[in-house]
């Protein structure tokens, strides 16, 4: 935790927040805060800034925070995922979270295990938790947008169209004969498929659809490792 991010109802009075939970165990037992530190602070979707500790002990931690710096800004790229098992999809949320990332679609493709849209992963709270631990990680303070696409015909035939138009709009697939640009400046929508991979069919409608297939060379990475190495490669 990189950030201490505050929520509304953590103010006790304007510019004070009593903490008891994760965070006030993280900065007593990883940060080692002392009354009179000093921590790096931040509120949900607002600015960042200091918090002075006041007050720590063994049940809370008390701060008077200052909040005037705005948050890193975000990349500018709609991330759009096929579905993965819960491990890899709470990774995959963090690493997006703490690399910039606002826009996350979760896709339904044909190698996605169905059982997977049933995981109570999915419910919003439980997304924003993994979100909200991404952003503590990158000390950002913007919860980015989770969407769901469970028709995979719909989404190459109405939406990726025109997630593509005026964007630079790739799909990350191993086989790929062009390699995945580096450093691109403006719009970026990018594709990555699920465990097993988008199959041929599906690389066929992403490029009618105006997508690029684009591989990181010939090893073939896990797809949380691939989010991280294809937004570090594009930006
Ligand atoms: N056997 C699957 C295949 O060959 O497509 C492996 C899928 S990989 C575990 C999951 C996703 O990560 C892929 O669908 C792709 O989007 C991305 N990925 C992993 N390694 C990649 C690479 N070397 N180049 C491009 N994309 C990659």
């Amino acid at each position: 935790m990189n950030l201490i991010l505050l929520q509304p109802d953590d103010f006790t009075a304007p510019g004070t927040v009593v903490l008891r939970d994760r965070r006030a165990e993280h900065a007593r037992e990883v940060l080692q805060v002392r009354e009179g530190d000093a921590v790096r602070v931040g509120i949900l979707d607002g600015m960042t800034g200091t918090g002075q500790v006041i007050a720590a002990t063994a049940a809370e931690l008390t701060l008077e925070v200052v909040c005037n710096e705005p948050p890193p800004p975000p990349l500018p790229v709609t991330l759009l995922c096929a579905l993965q098992r819960p491990k890899t999809l709470r990774k995959i949320l963090q690493c997006a979270a703490a690399m910039g990332v606002k826009r996350i679609a979760l896709l339904e493709s044909w190698k996605v295990e169905k059982s997977y849209w049933q995981s109570p992963l999915l419910r919003p709270e439980a997304l924003r938790e993994q979100l909200i631990l991404g952003l503590e990680q990158g000390r950002d303070t913007v919860l980015p947008q989770v969407t769901m696409h469970r028709r995979f015909r719909l989404l190459t035939e109405e939406v990726l169209p025109v997630l593509a138009r005026g964007a630079t709009a790739l799909v990350a697939h191993p086989e790929a004969a062009t390699s995945c640009p580096r450093g691109v400046n403006g719009p970026v929508v990018l594709a990555v498929g699920p465990e097993g991979g988008f199959t041929a069919y599906e690389i066929e409608k992403f490029a009618a659809a105006g997508f690029l297939p684009v591989g990181l060379g010939a090893r073939v990475l896990r797809s949380e490792f691939a989010v991280a190495a294809l937004l570090g490669r594009l930006f």
